[in-house]
């Protein structure tokens, strides 16, 4: 049995691609596409290249002493954060315009929620001179002001979504009807491992530079090119996707995930999807869905923008309810906590969502010499205000 992607689309019973009929054709075009493309030689050059003098990879994979001596372990951070645009999406966004601009496309769409991956895109965008529309719902609009002029000032055109709750659900299912009315000319540059096959699996590719890194990494800092633990927050799953990618299989790998508990799990304040969902069909996939009797979604909620979505892509569901990965639920007190435990130890200010990802260490027991490698997926000058809101 193996974790990634099967020649259907699925993840054990997760993933499919489930799409409105006008949107067929252009889907099945980029299945069959996608893995000749990646494939190429040229494709490969021009990514490596954006990658290391456009992003700044490789990523260091620093040992962190002081939180290492903490929490009695050999602790490894994966450093995602010094990315360009600050976190891991522009790995992601970067590889889909290459996709897109050989596939001939000429118009890029995309969704956000805490105007992350409307930034990374429209960076993407910009690089390439290519036109660029974002999606996003219009309270995130109010909430997430700056990064909206962000996108403004790369050049793209930010629509706010006044339907549903007005987030990034709603923001997802705008930029799928606006893909439904240009199928042939648009290309759709999801955000996360989520959305009809192929795109999780795509998504996890452009994201597997992380675990192909840490690989090399760690066989020069340790001798041995696997570590014992492997440590990510989960929001829709691409960093952490990428963070595991190349050791899905590898049993000698354990796989601990940390999504947003919110006000905690069994209460109505949650994103933890993994502990609460249930099986449903969302933006096309087939996944673990937050949602009412009736099949209604239920608005997910954590003081982390970047977590605060209903579902979990169908790669990672699988692996949860396989037993694969443990999946810890962090709540916002604890998150917070954890992100000024790491900047006071380490002079590193992360994420709040990357700080769920710290807080799950002290939940975890470790024997002396285990090699734990964490990936910091953003730094966090975007949240200073709510860590300041929350002084410790
Ligand atoms: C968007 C984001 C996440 C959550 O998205 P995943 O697809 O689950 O990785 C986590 N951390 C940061 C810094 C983000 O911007």
């Amino acid at each position: 049995m193996s974790y990634y992607v099967n020649d259907k689309g699925f993840y054990g019973e997760f993933g499919g691609a489930y799409v409105p009929e006008i949107l067929y054709a252009t889907v099945k075009n980029l299945q069959e596409q996608y893995l000749p493309i990646l494939e190429t030689d040229e494709f490969k050059r021009e990514y490596h290249q954006l990658l290391r003098d456009y992003v700044g990879r490789p990523s260091p994979l620093y040992f962190a002493r002081r939180m290492s001596e903490r929490y009695g372990c050999k602790l490894y951070l994966k450093r995602e954060d010094l990315n360009h645009t600050g976190a891991h999406k522009i790995n992601n966004t970067i590889g889909q315009i290459l996709l897109a601009r050989k596939m001939g496309k000429k118009r890029i769409i995309a969704e956000t929620g805490a105007g992350q991956h409307g930034v990374a895109t429209a960076t993407a965008c910009a690089l390439m001179g290519m036109p660029c529309e974002v999606y996003m719902g219009a309270t995130d609009v109010e909430r997430q002001h700056t990064n909206v002029e962000r996108m403004k000032m790369l050049g793209a055109q930010v629509h706010p979504v006044r339907t549903g709750n007005m987030t990034l659900s709603d923001a997802c299912s705008a930029a799928i009807r606006d893909w439904c009315c240009h199928p042939s000319d648009t290309f759709y540059i999801v955000g996360s491992t989520m959305g009809p096959h192929p795109y999780p699996d795509l998504v996890a590719r452009m994201q597997s530079v992380i675990s192909e890194e840490i690989r090399w990494q760690l066989q020069e800092k340790e001798g041995r090119d696997y570590p014992d633990y492997l440590v990510a927050c989960i929001g829709g799953g691409s960093n952490a996707a990428g963070t595991i990618y190349h050791y899905v299989d590898d049993e000698r790998v354990r796989i601990v995930l940390a999504e947003a508990g919110g006000q905690g799990w069994q209460t109505n304040r949650t994103a933890a999807t993994l502990h609460r969902g249930s099986i449903g069909i969302l933006h096309g996939a087939k996944m673990l869905v937050m949602q009412n009797d009736d099949g209604q979604i239920q608005e997910a909620y954590s003081i982390s923008a970047g977590l605060d979505y209903p579902g979990v892509g169908p790669m990672h569901c699988n692996m949860a309810r396989q037993g694969r990965s443990q999946v810890l639920s962090i709540n916002d007190d604890e998150a917070l906590k954890a992100g000024y435990e790491l900047t006071r130890l380490e002079g590193i200010i992360p994420a709040i969502e990357s700080a769920h990802a710290v807080a799950a260490l002290s939940k975890l027991s470790f024997k002396a010499d285990d090699v734990v490698v964490l990936t910091i997926s953003g730094r966090g000058d975007k949240d200073i205000e709510t860590y300041l809101a929350n002084p410790q």
